[in-house]
C-alpha cells in the first residue's frame, strides 16, 4: 500500500459516491440501521425496507418501544429474522444507555453488532479510527494485493493506513469500490478503477481468480408438506412456529415433516380433525437458508372446521398483520391467490 493508493481511492469515492438516503444524514441510528438492514439483502429491497423502517420508527426510541409483532411484519421477506429481533433488543439497550458508545470496542457489546457493524458505525457516523471490512472490502484488497486476504487479515492490513480525521471516507471508499466496480462475478470495470495502475490481479490477469473462494459445505435437504388451507368462510390456517430454533416465533402454514402423497395428505388433515373438500395438489416449492435446504410439496383444501389449533387469518390479516417467511410467501402466486378469495358475509 502506499499513500498514492490511499489518495486515490479517497479521490474516486469523493466524485462516484452513490447518494444512498443514510449517508444523507449519517447518524448513529442511521447508519446502524443501514449496515443491519445490508447483511445479506439487495441493496434494492433495502432501500424500500429502510424508507419504511423510519416511516414506523423515526428514531431508536420509537424502535425500542414499538411492539414485536408490527417489527416482524415490517421485516417480512428479509430473511434472517434473527437481525429483526436483535435490531429491537439493541435499540432497547441504545435508549437506556443514552445513546450510540462512539468506539467500535464499545459498539460490540451491544446485541447484533459484530465487528463489521461496530467499525462502520464508529467510522461513518463518529469518524473514529476504525476499519470495517465486508466481503467487497476483503475481495478488492485481496486482488489489489494479488493474493487472497481473509477479512480478518484486510482489516490487520488497512488499520495502519487509515487517514487522520477521514475514516468514515476510508472506509465507505472501499466498501463502494467493491460494490461498484470490482464486482464479485464477471469481469470488474477495471478499465474505470482508480486503483489499476497499482493492482496486482489486474497484472496479473488473475481477476477471475482472487479471492480464491474456500469450498461451500453441502446443505442438508430437508422435505416438508405445507398446507394451504382455507375454511369455508374464506379464512386462511396459520401456525405460530416455536419461539426458539429457525425462524422462531413467525407465522406459517401447517406443514408436516416428509414429502407425502396427496392419500397421506388427506390422512394427516382428517388426523388433525379436519373434514376435507377438494384437496388439490400445488407444484412443489424449494427455498434455500444458509445452512439448509427445504423441499415443500404442496396441497391446497377447504376444510372445516375452524379448529383451535390453529389461527384463521381473514387474506388482509394475512397481507398486512401477520409475518409469513419467504419460505412461505408467494411461490407461484400462492399468497395473491389467497388474497383473491372473498369472505363469506
Ligand atoms: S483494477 Fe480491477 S481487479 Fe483491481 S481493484 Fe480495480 S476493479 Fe478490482
Amino acid at each position: 500500500m502506499t499513500p498514492e493508493i490511499i489518495n486515490a481511492i479517497l479521490d474516486w469515492f469523493g466524485i462516484h459516491a452513490r447518494a444512498l438516503p443514510w449517508r444523507k444524514d449519517a447518524t448513529p441510528y442511521h447508519v446502524w440501521l443501514s449496515e443491519i438492514l445490508l447483511q445479506q439483502t439487495r441493496i434494492a429491497a433495502v432501500l424500500v425496507a429502510y424508507r419504511r423502517f423510519l416511516e414506523h420508527y423515526p428514531t431508536v426510541e420509537d424502535l425500542a418501544n414499538g411492539d414485536v409483532a408490527t417489527l416482524m411484519k415490517l421485516w417480512e421477506g428479509l430473511g434472517y429474522y434473527s437481525r429483526a429481533r436483535n435490531l429491537k433488543k439493541c435499540a432497547q439497550v441504545v435508549t437506556e444507555r443514552g445513546g450510540f458508545p462512539r468506539t467500535a470496542e464499545e459498539l460490540q457489546m451491544l446485541p447484533g453488532i459484530g465487528p463489521y457493524t461496530a467499525g462502520a458505525i464508529a467510522a461513518i457516523a463518529f469518524n473514529q479510527p476504525a476499519v470495517a471490512v465486508d466481503g467487497n472490502v476483503a475481495r478488492v484488497v485481496s486482488r489489489l494485493l494479488g493474493r487472497t486476504l481473509s477479512r480478518e487479515a484486510t482489516a490487520e492490513f488497512l488499520r495502519p493506513w487509515l487517514p487522520a480525521g477521514k475514516a468514515g471516507a476510508f472506509v465507505q471508499a472501499w466498501m463502494e469500490l467493491g460494490e461498484l466496480l470490482c464486482l464479485p462475478r464477471g469481469k470488474p470495470h477495471c478499465e474505470e478503477c482508480p486503483l489499476r495502475a497499482h493492482c496486482n490481479a489486474l497484472k496479473a490477469n488473475r481477476t477471475d481468480e482472487l479471492p480464491a473462494k474456500p469450498p461451500r459445505p453441502a446443505r442438508p435437504v430437508i422435505k416438508l408438506t405445507v398446507f394451504h388451507l382455507t375454511s369455508k368462510d374464506g379464512r386462511i390456517a396459520l401456525r405460530k412456529r416455536p419461539p426458539t430454533g429457525l425462524l422462531a416465533g413467525l407465522w406459517e402454514f401447517p406443514n408436516c415433516p416428509g414429502s407425502l402423497s396427496a392419500v397421506q395428505a388427506k390422512k394427516w388433515l382428517e388426523e388433525q380433525g379436519f373434514s376435507v373438500r377438494n384437496l388439490a395438489t400445488e407444484p412443489p416449492t424449494r427455498h434455500l437458508f444458509t445452512h439448509r435446504e427445504w423441499q415443500m410439496a404442496n396441497f391446497q383444501a377447504t376444510v372445516s372446521p375452524e379448529s383451535s389449533l390453529f389461527l384463521w387469518a381473514t387474506p388482509d390479516e394475512l397481507e398486512n398483520q401477520y409475518a409469513l417467511p419467504t419460505a412461505f410467501r408467494n411461490p407461484q402466486g400462492r399468497r395473491k391467490a389467497h388474497g383473491n378469495k372473498k369472505l363469506n358475509p
